[in-house]
């Protein structure tokens, strides 16, 4: 590749949405992911896309949805785009051979999940949605001439000259730096689950989009509004957690306690089907009190209806048609992000944000279950359309130089010590319920470790400062609104029943 092209951080579905769509432009890019295709949080994604094209559906009734969801903190006007745009995406992934469940009669089955008025979500392979989208736009980018994909290939971070960001510093495989010019640096990098200590994120969601957006002063926002999903398995030393699908609730199984109670009655009338942030709450004093378990020995195709989920528990040496499930609570995914405009451009020239790395504004305080791979797919595109509408009008150096400091000298491997006691900060200060004490706690402890930790331990150093914004944000917000939850802010009355 000679000339600068657009540098797309992340294989995901908006990393390689973002590639595809280029291409379709006439557009090179050069996509990379640290790991390997298969290491994102798209792949592990079960429940499945929502989109407004079920019998009955609309795009102003899911647009409803996702307001009410985002607790007053969504920006109407790009949840407008989600639901508008999305259908046409859907369409596109289907026409790319995307195999979505479909009832007998060959028409796409739609799913209804928690806080979806409608059934609008749609699977595949029952609960392998995220691995079925990953290999059909692996296989759709793979052929495209003008997608040069990187594996093994991480971002140490991004260089700016003026004020744009044109490009980025990558190791290689063997820890080697190599200055890679871009005429545009696309972030798709994923969440931040792996700060803390319970997580159903991948390896590999430790907040670099975030800390390289900020390191380059590129505005982040909403950072304190987290996701905590209510029914990760409970496995001692498991990490990532294994998720247990919301779709396993909406089948008819039941949270139960040590003593067999129903417990999610007491905190919402929709008992397990109540917002995931009720739940979760739920889930997390039950687990604090003796234990809560998941209960789906009624079940009876469980088997059908949920074979990743089934042969995953198969695996932990638990059968759901006999035995009760151990569940606690797990950070899922974060709302806020990288700031960026409706197009995806963030506030550095140069750089772009989409998919869960990014904050468009979708989810407000909360997001809707199911309506992330779908903003995932409508940025990014939105994302490609206006790079791609980029060209020519800048000028970017041919060469980045690297520094000695670039290169990976392997010092973050003495460091594990330093990011588990991160991650249980994160989880008993920022987690599912916070207050003014946990939170100072929290920085007093990240402060501490960041003292500890030397710059050549880089990794390490960059998860304490996402950490460590985090808590600030959290710390800020002075009260209880969607995912974020303070103890000692009480929470405003109760949202009326959907
Ligand atoms: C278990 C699980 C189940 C889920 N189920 C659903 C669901 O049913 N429906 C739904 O809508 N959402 C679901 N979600 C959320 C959804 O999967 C994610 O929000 C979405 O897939 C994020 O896509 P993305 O492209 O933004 O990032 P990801 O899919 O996480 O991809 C991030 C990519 O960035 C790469 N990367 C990160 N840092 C660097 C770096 N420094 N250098 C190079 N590469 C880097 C990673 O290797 C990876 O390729 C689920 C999430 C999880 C964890």
């Amino acid at each position: 590749m000679s000339k600068p092209v657009p540098l797309i951080v992340g294989a995901g579905v908006a990393g390689l949405w973002a590639a595809w769509r280029l291409a379709t432009e006439g557009r090179e890019s050069l996509l990379l992911t640290k790991g390997t295709l298969s290491d994102s949080a798209t792949a592990w994604a079960q429940g499945g896309i929502a989109v407004a094209l079920g019998p009955g559906d609309s795009p102003a009734q899911h647009a409803k949805d996702t307001l009410a969801a985002g607790d007053g903190l969504s920006d109407p006007e790009a949840v407008d785009i989600l639901v508008n745009e999305g259908p046409e995406r859907i369409r596109e992934l289907l026409a790319l051979g995307a195999a979505f469940d479909r009832a007998e009669d060959g028409r796409l089955r739609f799913g209804l999940e928690a806080a979806h008025t409608r059934a609008r979500i749609l699977h595949a392979d029952g609960d392998r949605t995220g691995a079925m989208l990953v290999r059909c736009l692996t296989a759709v980018v793979r052929h495209l001439p003008q997608i040069t994909l990187l594996e093994h290939s991480e971002v140490r971070r991004l260089v700016s000259e003026g004020d744009r960001v044109v490009g980025a510093i990558v190791l290689d495989s063997s820890g080697r730096p190599h200055g890679i010019p871009a005429s545009a640096v696309v972030l798709a990098t994923g969440g931040v689950g792996q700060l803390f200590e319970v997580t159903t994120n991948p390896l590999g969601a430790t907040g670099d989009g975030w800390a390289l957006a900020h390191e380059v002063g590129a505005e982040l926002r909403d950072l304190e509004f987290l996701q905590f999903h209510p029914t990760a398995l409970k496995l001692t030393g498991v990490n990532p957690a294994p998720l247990i699908s919301e779709a396993v609730r909406g089948a008819g199984a039941l949270l139960v306690d040590s003593s067999g109670r129903r417990f999610t009655l007491d905190a919402d009338a929709r008992g397990e089907l109540g917002p995931r942030d009720v739940v979760a709450r739920a889930v997390a004093e039950a687990d604090a009190a003796g234990g809560a378990f998941l209960d789906a020995r009624a079940l009876t195709d469980f088997a059908t209806q949920f074979p990743g989920i089934h042969a995953m528990l198969r695996g932990a040496g638990l059968d759901p048609a006999r035995d009760l499930l151990p569940v606690a609570t797990a950070l899922h995914y974060a709302m806020g992000g990288v700031s960026t405009d409706l197009d995806g451009h963030t506030s550095r020239a140069g750089l772009w944000a989409a998919g869960e790395v990014a904050c468009t504004g979708v989810h407000g305080a909360n997001r809707l279950a199911s309506n992330s791979l779908l903003e995932g797919l409508v940025f990014s595109d939105r994302v490609a359309r206006e790079v791609a509408g980029e060209r020519d009008s800048v000028r970017i150096p041919e060469r980045l130089a690297t520094v000695d400091a670039d290169a990976d000298t392997g010092v973050d491997a003495a460091y594990a010590a330093v990011r588990q006691e991160m991650r249980e900060i994160m989880t008993r200060g920022v987690g599912v319920v916070r207050t003014e004490a946990s939170l100072a706690d929290a920085q007093a402890g990240l402060t501490r470790l960041e003292l500890a930790t030397p710059a050549t331990a880089w990794r390490t150093r960059r998860q304490l400062s996402v950490a460590q914004l985090i808590t600030r944000s959290a710390r800020g917000r002075r009260e209880s609104r969607g995912g974020h939850r303070r103890a000692d802010f009480p929470p405003r009355p109760a949202r009326q029943p959907l």
